[in-house]
This record gives structure tokens, sequence and C-alpha cells, in this order.
């Protein structure tokens, strides 16, 4: 690498599901364009290695609905494409008290005919774990489609269907820490080694380390908070086609995993402002305790040991995702901040973030 020579028309920092997408996405649009994707670590192992993978028709704010839908639109173009893309389609089954039915679908939904619908319980629950229950007064709602990701080789395929295009490159264990303008209206940015790449649009798709107060780029962690995700592996093995559970009022879903013999249980964690450092992150005690607090009231797991996973993520204090152009770095872009929903939002992300970096603003 060698700032000297001509710079790329793209350089996106970070490999994960949605500088990947970026990357993917912005080459289908750009076929001309030189682009590197760069990853302090291996590919597809920040966030995104510890994702659940779970995408509901659901989102929480209008901006949040919009990209969940145009993703459903450009995640079935890319299972066309990529017919060894690991995702899958499963049913959704949703569970809320009754007299909080209209209150939870109206944040959820954009309009009624999107809504999850009333379904009879016994036949939405027939494949759920045995011994699984609905809690006196809920209601059960139905009749969606949701879809997930069944294999770690999500990201590894979209890199490659990028990768198989001229003029693109990625490369991994190299580690950004300075990103710089330059007179002529593009960057310089410098790696964790001395080299200098320059670029005529940089993306930095860095996940939490977005909010990371350590790692901070450029000052984009102003806008973005880092906090805990973690999910509890449940051994109990699924039918094949067991929908996921959606537990609205605990904010938590029991997914079948049928590949791994297992549901993994998520649920919310309060733990702000940590690091994105694997080694300092822990399913602790009272994360363990509130798991099975809110488990035990659909399903006996008293008897089991739980195992799980905890990683984290940028949240932006709407919980909107976007595209933030850097204030003193023309023509950089900051992308992320799925609060915990970033394998669901990341082609419209994506998408998004192509429309920016062409444009030269943000969004
Ligand atoms: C336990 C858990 C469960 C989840 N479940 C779901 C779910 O069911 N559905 C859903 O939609 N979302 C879920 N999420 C959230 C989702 O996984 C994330 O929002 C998404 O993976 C973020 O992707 P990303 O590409 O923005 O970030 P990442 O995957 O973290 O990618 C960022 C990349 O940037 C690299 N990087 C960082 N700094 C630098 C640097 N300076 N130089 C070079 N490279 C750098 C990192 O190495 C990393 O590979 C979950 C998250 C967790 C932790």
């Amino acid at each position: 690498m060698d700032a000297a020579r001509d710079p790329y028309d793209l350089v996106v920092v970070g490999a994960g599901i949605v500088g990947t997408l970026v990357a993917l996405l912005a080459k289908r649009h750009h076929p001309g364009w030189r682009i590197a994707l760069v990853d302090r670590s291996l590919m597809g192992h920040g966030a995104t290695l510890y994702s659940a993978y779970l995408d509901v028709p659901l989102g929480s704010t209008p901006v949040r609905r919009m990209l969940t839908e145009r993703s459903r639109v450009l995640y079935q173009q890319l299972r066309a494409e990529l017919p060894d893309l690991p995702l899958r389609d499963l049913p959704a089954v949703f569970l809320t008290a009754a007299a909080r039915e209209q209150e939870r679908l109206d944040g959820l939904v954009r309009d009624a005919a999107s809504a999850p619908r009333r379904v009879d319980a016994a036949r939405a629950l027939e494949l759920a774990p045995p011994g699984f229950r609905a809690p006196e007064g809920a209601v059960v709602l139905g009749d969606v489609q949701a879809a997930r990701c069944t294999a770690p080789t999500l990201v590894t395929t979209l890199a490659r269907a990028f990768l198989s295009q001229p003029g693109s490159v990625c490369l991994e264990g190299v580690e950004i820490i300075r990103v710089t303008p330059e007179g002529d209206g593009s960057q310089r940015l410098t790696a964790h080694d001395g080299r200098e790449l320059k670029a005529r649009r940089t993306a930095l798709c860095l996940g939490p380390w977005l909010g990371s107060t350590r790692t901070a780029l450029a000052g984009v962690s102003q806008h973005w908070r880092v906090k805990k995700i973690a999910a509890l592996h449940v051994p109990i093995a699924p039918h094949p086609d067991a929908p996921v559970l959606y537990l609205l009022d605990d904010e938590a879903f029991l997914l079948p995993q049928p590949e791994h013999g297992r549901y993994l249980f998520s649920f919310r964690s309060e733990h702000w402002d940590c690091e994105p450092e694997v080694s300092t992150l822990r399913i602790d005690p009272p994360d363990q305790a509130r798991a099975r607090g809110i488990l035990e009231r659909y399903l006996d797991v008293s008897g089991l040991e739980l195992g799980g996973r905890v990683f984290c993520d940028a949240y932006s204090a709407d919980t909107n995702p976007s595209v933030e152009p850097l204030a003193a770095v023309p023509g950089a872009f900051a992308v992320g901040g799925g609060a915990g929903s970033g394998f669901r939002l990341a082609p419209a992300l994506a998408e998004r973030a192509v429309h920016a970096l062409e444009a030269g603003t943000g969004g």
C-alpha cells in the first residue's frame, strides 16, 4: 500500500456485514471503481460473528421500519443471485399481553396491513419447544415470515462476490489508526504499521468500534454509545420447522437453531459504555438471572445448564442507524449504529451509504 499511487475510488474500513455490503453494492453501482475493503481482524469477526442473525419485519421507529422493508427486498435479490448465501425463512410467532397488544403493534409496524394477526395459539405453538406456554392473558400473533442466517459464511460469501469483480481487494489484519484530509479532497488512511492508503471516498463501517473511545477514528465516537448484547444457548433441540418466538413484552426472543441442536435466547442487557473487547465482556450472573427470570415465565429451564454468547454494538440516541459525514474529513463517512439490528438493516444501510458516498453528503 502506498498513498503515492493512484487513490482508491473507495476504501471501506471494517469488513463486517455492513462494510462488506457497502463494498459489494458500491462495486455493483460503479463497476469501474477500485475498492479496498480493510479489516483489522478477519472479515466477519466483529459484532457480526456473534449475531443471532434474526430478521423480523418490525421496526421501532419509522426509519428502522423503512430500512427493514428495503433490506428485505435487497436480501431477496442477493439470495436469488447468490444461492449459497446461508439465509432461510422461518415463521414468526409473537406473544404479548392482550392489554398491550395495540400499543405494541402501533410501535412496531407501519400499518394494520403489515401487522402480525391473532392466530390460534395451540396451532401456532405446535412446534414450539415442549412445555412452552403463553403466560396468562397473553395473545398469540402470527402469519408473519422472518428470516435467519444458518451458517457463519454469510460475510465470506458476500465478500467472495465482491472480490470476484476486477478492481476489488480485501486486506485483513490491517488496522486503520488515522484518517486525515488531503488538500485535493481525498483522504489519507494510515494503518497500524505505518502504511498509507489514499482514497477518493472513505466509509468507516466499524460496528461497535464506532463508539469506542479508545479507538476513536477521526472523532466518530461522539455519535454512538456501545451497549453489551448477550444471548443464552438453550440446549433443547428444535423441530426443523419451528417458529421464532418473539416475546414482545420482554424484548426477547427464542430462536430455533436446529443446525446446532439448540435454541438461542436473546434478551435485553442494559450494560452501556463497554469497549468492544472480547476478553472483557461476559454474561455475568445478573445477566443470567434476568434471562432465566424471563425464560421461566414461558419454559421450564431450571434443570438446564445454559451457555451463551456476548459482544456489543453501537447505538445512536434515536436508535436509528445512519451515515454520518465526518466533519473534519470531507468525503469520509461513518456508517452504522444498528442498535442491535445491524444484520437486519445492513443492506438498506449499505445502500444509503453508497448514495452518500456518490453525492458526498450523509443521511
Ligand atoms: C449477541 C448478539 C446478537 C445479535 N443478534 C442480532 C440479530 O438477531 N439480528 C440483527 O439484526 N442484529 C443482531 N445483532 C447485531 C448485529 O450483529 C450487529 O449490528 C452487526 O453485526 C454490526 O455489523 P457491522 O458490520 O456494523 O459491525 P462489525 O461486524 O463489528 O464489523 C466492524 C468491523 O470493523 C473492524 N474494525 C474496527 N475498527 C477498525 C479499524 N480501526 N481498522 C480496520 N478495521 C476495523 C472490526 O474488526 C470488524 O470486523 C446482534 C449482536 C450481538 C452481539
